[in-house]
């Protein structure tokens, strides 16, 4: 790939490893040019299950909407980015392990809200608390699903 700092084509990688439990290869790259150094990641794309929702329309499953959404339930949480990508990861691979091409938003929003409760548990009671007029603790996972909209 260019070189993001001279757009200089020829770069060589100077390190590569196995990050987000094996789902993602980070590589350092040196330019062979103006010598500046960057890091790239690399990740299987995969086809994920669209999202039925409640009132029975379909979207495509937004891996940048469930990243925003849990950012924002984690707001100033001790929670590091990279725990956060592993988490958006983890989901992801839930999802096409249920094998289905489409999946409910409430499936969606249940694995959310399991992975918010092992993320942070300040948080998840945090959104319990505001959510707490929710009927069940199902519609509150739908709610966190919905955040980043
Ligand atoms: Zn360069």
């Amino acid at each position: 790939m260019f070189c993001p700092f001279c757009s200089e084509q020829e770069t060589k990688v100077i390190d590569s490893r196995l990050v987000a439990e094996g789902h993602q290869v980070r590589r350092r790259r040196e330019c062979m040019v103006c010598h500046e150094r960057f890091t790239t990641f690399e990740s299987a794309e995969l086809v994920m299950p669209r999202v039925i929702k409640r009132d029975g329309s379909r979207e495509p499953f937004n891996e940048d909407k469930l990243r925003a959404g849990l950012q924002r339930a984690l707001e100033k949480r001790p929670v590091s980015t990279e725990k956060v990508e592993q988490c958006v990861l983890s989901l992801k691979s839930k999802l096409r392990a249920t094998g289905e091409r489409e999946v409910s938003s409430e499936l969606l929003g249940s694995l959310i809200m399991n992975a918010l409760r092992d993320l942070d548990k300040v948080a998840y009671v945090r959104f319990a608390s505001v959510y707490r007029s929710f009927e069940d603790i199902r519609e509150f996972g739908e709610e966190i699903a919905r955040l980043g909209d």
